[in-house]
Parts: C-alpha cells; structure tokens; sequence
C-alpha cells in the first residue's frame, strides 16, 4: 500500500459502510479517518473511535488555527476532519480512509487541488463513489432494512438521487450491485493508484 488519501463518498444505503468495513480488515495499512464533531455521543459511541467529540467553544477554537481540511454545519452541529492525522499517516506511508459525504468530498478536492505538487495529500489523493444499482433498488433496501419511517426513506431517496447526479465530479465509481464485485473493484482502483504514487 501506497500513501494514499483515499475518499469514498455514497448515498446511504448503497452500502459504503460495508465496503469501508471490508478494506479497512482486508488493508491493515489503511487507517480510518476519525472525525470530529460536537453533536453528543449516542449510546455505544466511544470517543475517538467514531469520533473525537468535542465541544463547541473547542472546535470553533480548531477552525481558527486552519486545523481541518474540510468541516461543515449539520443539524446545527459541526462535522469535520483534521488534516494533521492524515498527514501522521501518509508519513509513514500509510494510506488513510475518508467516509465522509459529496460536499465533504468537494471541499476535500477544492483544498487538495490547491496544494502544492510534492504535498504527500495531493499526490495521495483519489476519490471514489459507489453507486446502488438504481434508486428503486435503493428504495427496496431501505424498505427491507426497516429502520426508516417511509417520510424519512422518501428525504433519504431524494438525497441520493441528488448526490448521484454528483458522481462524475469523482475520479472512479463502481456500482454496487454484487457486493463482492464491487469491493474487489474497489480493491483494483486502489491498488492501481497506489502504484502510481
Ligand atoms: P451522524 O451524526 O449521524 O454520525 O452524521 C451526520 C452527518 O454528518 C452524516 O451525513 C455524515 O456524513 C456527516 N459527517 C460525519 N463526519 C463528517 C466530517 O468529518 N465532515 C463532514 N463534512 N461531514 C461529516
């Protein structure tokens, strides 16, 4: 494995959570991004395993000393993602794993494109989106998985197919419509990439 600055972005549902699962046990070498955030922990949560919580007065601290790469206001709580243990990683040369959504990812490649050539992120750095099969099938996934009330399956359908019309912005994408298929895709564009960094 290569220093890569990997970054995978998906409609929920789509299966990015597993796909995340599965290279972070196949790929010891890649390590996974934990962001931060100031919403509270749920049950079962364990700070700076899901995520490094953090308080408000904090955070905005960590803003003003230009600490994150990317980081974003939802449900009136902030999300974001340091730059400084990606960078931990990539010097050992190691690759680390971002999880994180389109404008995330957007923000992510607006810096990145920015930095200089020999800057270990931006010769690192790919992104990849996994597509469903379709958003019907979507549908019939969420349906099946019963977690979502229909109102909220309808707001979560709405926001894939908005996120999906977002896919060519990324490098690589793979449709998940056979698991397996798609993780060994996934699998052949990082070890490609990694061959050229
Ligand atoms: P949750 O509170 O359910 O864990 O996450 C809520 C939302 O925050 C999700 O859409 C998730 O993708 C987003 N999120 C989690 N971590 C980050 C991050 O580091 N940066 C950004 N921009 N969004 C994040």
């Amino acid at each position: 494995m290569k220093p890569l600055l990997i970054v995978i972005s998906a409609p929920s549902g789509a299966g990015k959570t597993t796909i995340c699962d599965l290279l972070l046990r196949s790929y010891p070498e890649i390590s996974y991004s934990v962001s931060c955030t100031t919403r509270e922990p749920r049950l079962n949560e364990v700070d700076g395993e899901d995520y490094h919580f953090l308080t408000q007065e904090r955070f905005r601290q960590l803003i003003g000393e230009n600490m994150f790469l990317e980081y974003a206001e939802v449900h009136g709580n902030y999300y974001g993602t340091l730059k400084q243990p990606i960078y931990d990683v990539l010097k050992e040369g190691h690759a680390m794993l971002l999880d994180i959504d389109v404008q995330g990812a957007e923000q992510v490649r607006r810096t990145v494109s920015k930095l200089p050539q020999t800057d270990l992120m931006r010769q690192g750095y790919m992104d990849i989106f996994i597509n469903p099969p379709s958003i019907e099938e979507l549908r019939n996934r969420l349906e099946k998985r019963g977690t979502d009330d229909p109102e909220v399956i309808e707001h979560r359908l709405e926001n894939a197919a908005a996120e999906m019309e977002r896919a060519g912005e990324y490098m690589y994408q793979v449709v998940n419509d056979d698991l397996r298929i798609c993780f060994q895709r996934v699998c052949d564009i990082i070890n490609i990439k990694g061959e050229f960094v």
